[in-house]
């Protein structure tokens, strides 16, 4: 199967423009949470996100799934609540292991609290919990004095079943396989089977462990998309984190290769490890296997048998202005090779700038700055800009006041371009 990026910024910033496939049987994959361990609110991890494990599988026949419940859970439930409308929604939750970054989202998915809605829950027997493991899990999280609410308020149908690693069942036409994988306490690796493509979700798991990494392969065979555990740099695996039950992009692209996937996806990012490092980590895999994603909150991955089509959500924080600046562009395309070409910028996003003032501005004031480009007769580039003063300093230039102002939503904004 090949890949073409739809309209969208991929991960290393280039910007490619291809139109989607249109096919009947589609499966599609979108990630509501990415990261591993804990939910990151530092600035440097917001493009590929903060939420951690949650991705929504719906197959042709909209059958949904729902693979692990971490905080990016509630995101979904939201979603759906607002998409759905009225309708009852059923959906499958495959369920990976026990450690909160996987069930912490559970508490916070609004459908659970509708009496006309149905889940199906999977996951397996902890030795540590005994029988029902899940179900324990979730009520444990609903009861006193961890939440406000007990659990009889979550009022939609909810049917447990334990699986185990080697398992093989339907869902309407669906086929899930289940392996076990190197993790402490426990983990299951999930194999999806739809009419779309087929989908491995293997997170939290410690390559090194022979039966396992078997298990692993074989599950993995095949894959149009392998989901896996890159939480560690391969030095990082080999020294500080040996044990904690975690893997790399480097052993993600042995997998790959060995089990001949079509398509990798790094994920469970190190709540450490910001935006930078993971573009580094993905750089790094793509020279060894091409293919490779790094899984980004909101990214939708559409499966058919056209091929896999991946699409990033809008991730541009700033304010965004209408203008016209010549520029000059290099990046990569989609077959490795680089290229240069002349071209228009038709829109910038803008977070703020520093101003030398005569005046002194009060701090928290609303600001307007206009932005004339320099020799611009027709105005071309006009940008007109409402701020916020955020810092006030003596200023660099003599006898002038230092500003520093956050452009905010103009409810009013000029365009540029007319
Ligand atoms: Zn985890
Ligand atoms: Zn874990």
């Amino acid at each position: 199967m090949s890949l073409h990026l739809d309209d969208s910024e991929g991960a290393l910033g280039v910007r490619v423009t291809i139109r989607p496939a249109m096919a009947h049987n589609v499966t599609k994959l979108v990630f509501w949470g990415v990261r591993g361990s804990t939910p990151t609110l530092e600035r440097d991890t917001w493009r590929y996100g903060g939420n951690t494990p949650c991705i929504e599988l719906t197959t042709p026949d909209n059958t949904r799934f729902i693979l692990d419940c971490g905080t990016g859970l509630r995101m979904l439930g939201n979603r759906w609540t607002g998409s759905l409308g009225n309708s009852r929604i059923e959906a499958h939750v495959l369920v990976t292991h026990y450690h909160w970054d996987h069930i912490q989202g559970l508490p916070f998915f609004h459908p659970f609290f509708e009496a006309k809605n149905k889940f199906h829950f999977y996951s397996f027997q902890s030795k540590h919990l005994g029988p029902n493991s899940l179900r324990q899990v979730l009520e444990a999280q609903l009861a006193s004095p961890y939440f406000p609410i007990n659990v009889s308020m979550m009022t939609a149908t909810r049917i447990f079943r334990e699986v185990t690693g080697g398992e093989r069942w339907e869902i309407k036409g669906t086929r899930i396989t289940t392996s076990w994988l190197n993790h402490p306490q426990g983990c299951l690796g999930y194999r999806i089977d739809t009419a779309g493509g087929s989908v491995v979700y293997a997170t939290d798991n410690e390559p090194g462990a022979p039966e396992m990494d078997l298990g692993l392969r074989q599950l993995a065979q095949d894959a149009d998309v392998l989901i896996y555990d890159a939480q560690y740099s391969p030095e990082q695996l080999a020294s500080g984190r040996k044990g904690w039950g975690h893997s790399s992009w480097l052993e993600g692209v042995k997998l790959a290769r060995e089990a001949k996937v079509r398509n990798l996806v790094l994920f469970h990012h190190d709540p450490d490890s910001s935006d930078q490092t993971v573009d580094g980590f993905l750089l790094a895999a793509r020279r060894e296997f091409p293919a490779t994603w790094a899984a980004t909150e909101g990214m939708t991955i559409s499966l058919s048998e056209r091929g896999v089509g991946v699409t990033l959500r809008e991730s541009r924080l700033g304010q965004r202005r209408r203008l016209r600046f010549a520029a000059t562009v290099t990046g990569q395309s989609e077959d490795g090779s680089t290229f240069e070409e002349k071209a228009i910028v038709r829109d910038l996003s803008l977070q703020g700038a520093y101003l030398c003032l005569n005046n002194r501005p009060r701090l928290q004031s609303e600001l307007r700055v206009v932005i004339d480009a320099a020799g611009d007769d027709d105005h071309s580039s006009l940008l007109s800009l409402r701020g916020t003063v955020v810092h006030f300093d003596p200023g660099r230039e003599k006898n002038q006041n230092g500003v520093g102002v956050v452009f905010i939503e103009d409810s009013d904004p000029t365009p540029s371009e007319d």
